[in-house]
Parts: C-alpha cells; structure tokens; sequence
C-alpha cells in the first residue's frame, strides 16, 4: 500500500509540503530504514526501561550528555525536564505533581525566550517567572540577556531556568549557565528545531546545559511523535522513572542503572509523564533516524538541495509578481531554501493572500508563511519530496493566474 493509497482511503489530501517539518503537516518524512527498524521493532516484547537505557547511551555517544531518554517530542522532554528539576529523587514530590507548590517550583524565563512552547514548563505544575527585557525584539534598545536579572530571579522558590536556544539567543548560555551552575539551577534547553547544523546536538551541552531538549520529528527524521531529553544522568533517571510504567511488584521490579533505586525514597507510582511514554517502535525508530542524520553528508545533501531550487526557481523565472532568491544553507544556518518574494502591485495579491491560495488548490501546496510581513514566501525543500518539485513550481505559476 502506497502512502497516496492508505490517506486516499481515509479521505485525506496528501500535500505538497514546501513548508519545513511543521508538525501539523505531520513532521519528518522517514527514510526506509527508519520505517523498517520501526516495523522490526513492532515484532518483539522488550524491557522498556532497558531499551530506554540503550536509547540513553546511543544519544549519550552522539550528544556527548551524560545520559538521555526518548520521549514523544521535545515539548514532553521539556515537561519531564522540569518535573525532574522539581522532583530529584524524592518519590513523595513525583506523586504530588502537578501540584508543586510546597516545594522548588518555579522556572525562570527570559521575556525573550517566551515561545508558545514554554507551556511545556508550566505543564509539569511549574510555575514560570518573566525575567528581562526584550529590548532589541522591540527595537528599543540593544541589550540582551544579563546576569544581575537572573541572580535577582532566583530565590529557595527556583526549580529551574528555561532557555529557548536559537542562532541568537545561544550567545547568552553561557551567561545563564554560570549564574545558575553556581546555585544549583538546572538550565532547561529547548532545542527542538535548531537541527541542522548537527553540531548543535553536542553543543547546547558543551556549553554546559543541564537537560536539552529536541525534537525527533523534525530534522532527524524520526517518528512524528518522538523526541529526545539529554542531559544530566540524575535528572534523566528521574525524568525515566515519572516516564514509565509503574504499575509494578516492588519485590520484582528491576529498573536499568540510570534509575538510582537506592536514592529513590520509594518505588513511585505512574508519574506526570506517563502520558506522554514513549513506545518500541517510536525509540528504535528515533534511535535508528538519529544515527542517519549524524552519519549524513550536510555538504552533499544541501548541495542536492540547491541544485533542485535553481530547478524549481527558474520554472518561476516570468510569473507575474514574483522574484527568487536562493538563501544557501552557511546563510539560514540550516538548509538552503528559496525566498519568493511578491510585489502585490503585479501579483494582484499579497504573500498572505497568495498563500492562502496555494493551500486551498489541488494538490494542496505549502510554502513557509515565516516571513510573509515582509512580503516573503519561502520554498524550504526539509521535507519536499523530488517528484514534487515540478509540480509546487507549476501551482504556483497557476495560484498567480
Ligand atoms: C517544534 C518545537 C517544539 C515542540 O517539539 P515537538 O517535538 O513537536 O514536541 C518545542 N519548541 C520549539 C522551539 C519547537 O520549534
């Protein structure tokens, strides 16, 4: 069956996704490895506390952190970071989340690192501090993040710092890392989306982050719902232990060495991460995309990238409205893509507007909608399948009349 097939049957449209790995265009495509390790995966009964303990020390080897655990996304490795931060070891405060306020429960957060994903802080029963200005996001002014803000924030109340990493705000890390390491704060790295570079799986971490936090559904390649949480080894073991299932006989139960059983106060119960378990399918799958995404060739791959948007590019050369520009990867940081920008004078419509009608057509067409205030749409080829390319020029061509 065919993947046209299996939607066809389910009445559902297959796109074209010019868009990047949003997960609400269903994330990475897998490549067939990633789909045959899942599908072998499917066949067997296994421990998973110790398929999780193997997943901790592949992405151990490949993160350089002390220990990780696979999770269903990075916003579920965000919330059993934080729950871990609160909790420790201590099997009493693991029963009361999310209801932390008896103890260490809040998380700091710059003003500035405040995406719509920081509900993941707050869902482990965190409660999250502002801090800071966002000077330069208003143009008001050039300063970023500072130490006295973060010293003045943290008080006996502080569980935790969360740190939003991207290409401009990881200059601060280090800033962060050395106010908080001093007292004790684990710093909270969400990472999801900053892959590619690769570098950056061992970077956050070289920079001294606690736990960090990213996606497997996105550049890796891996399941939809997958995600890694790498860091610390004490914090990961309590993250695990809130993770997984624990409806078991504490005289049999024998959990991997990452879970320290003589510094748990007792044998928990299903903890706040329970609904967010990660299955067999999901940690082999994740596991075998991870090693695919390090071994690959960045070079190669976005030099084949490029030479498909000059393609898609030049059967734009002429529409109406329209002018290319191809950004190469060393610019975006991650993979080349093509701006098109639109001057709605000639288009007879905006980015927006031109946009809206893509995704409405047949077959379905998304570009990124990024940087459309400035009257930008962009061809970011992450997931755009080759045999698609003709076919996204040719929608556009026709969405401009
Ligand atoms: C995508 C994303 C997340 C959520 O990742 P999932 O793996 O989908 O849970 C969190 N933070 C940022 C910045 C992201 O881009």
């Amino acid at each position: 069956m065919t993947a046209n097939d299996i939607y066809a049957s389910l009445g559902v449209k297959r796109r074209i996704n010019a868009a990047g790995t949003l997960t609400r265009l269903g994330g990475a495509l897998m490549a067939p490895e990633v789909i045959a390790a899942m599908a072998a995966a499917a066949r067997a009964s296994v421990d998973i506390a110790e398929l999780q303990a193997a997943a901790s020390r592949t992405i151990a080897r490949i993160t350089g952190a002390e220990a990780a655990l696979v999770t269903t996304g990075a916003a579920a490795a965000l919330t059993l970071g934080t729950a871990a931060a609160m909790t420790r070891w201590d099997v009493a405060k693991m029963a009361a989340l999310p209801h932390a306020e008896a103890f260490a429960h809040e998380v700091i957060i710059p003003r500035t690192h405040r995406t719509g994903y920081a509900h993941a802080f707050a869902a482990a029963g965190a409660r999250l501090i502002d801090i800071g200005h966002n000077d330069r996001g208003t143009g008001a002014g050039v300063r970023g993040l500072e130490a006295w803000e973060i010293e003045a924030a943290i008080t006996p109340r502080t569980a935790a710092f969360a740190f939003a990493a991207n290409i401009e705000s990881v200059k601060d890390l280090p800033t962060v890392v050395a106010v908080c390491r001093e007292r004790g704060i684990p710093v909270i790295v969400d990472a999801a989306a900053q892959l590619p570079p690769k570098g950056n799986l061992t970077r956050f971490i070289e920079l001294g982050a606690d736990l960090v936090a990213f996606s497997g559904g996105k550049a890796i390649g891996g399941p939809q719902a997958s995600g890694i949480l790498a860091g610390r080894r004490d914090l990961i073991g309590a993250a695990l232990v809130q993770q997984i299932d624990m409806d078991v006989a504490p005289e049999t139960w024998s959990p991997p060495e990452l879970i320290d059983r003589a510094k748990l106060t007792g044998v928990p119960h299903h903890g706040l991460g329970r609904g967010f378990k990660a299955g067999k399918e999901e940690i082999v799958g994740l596991l075998a995309a991870l090693e695919r995404f390090v071994s690959a060739d960045d070079a190669a791959t976005n030099s084949a990238l490029e030479k498909r948007l000059q393609a898609i590019a030049a059967a734009l050369q002429g529409a109406r409205g329209v002018a290319t520009r191809i950004v190469p990867a060393s610019v975006t940081g991650r993979v080349p893509v093509i701006e098109v920008a639109i001057d709605p004078g000639a288009a007879g419509c905006s980015a927006i507007e031109l946009s809206g009608r893509l995704q409405k057509g047949d077959p379905p067409v998304h570009l990124s909608e990024r940087f459309t205030a400035r009257g930008v749409l962009t061809v970011d080829p992450q997931v755009l399948q080759p045999e698609d390319d003709a076919a996204l020029a040719a929608a556009i061509r026709r969405a401009l009349g």
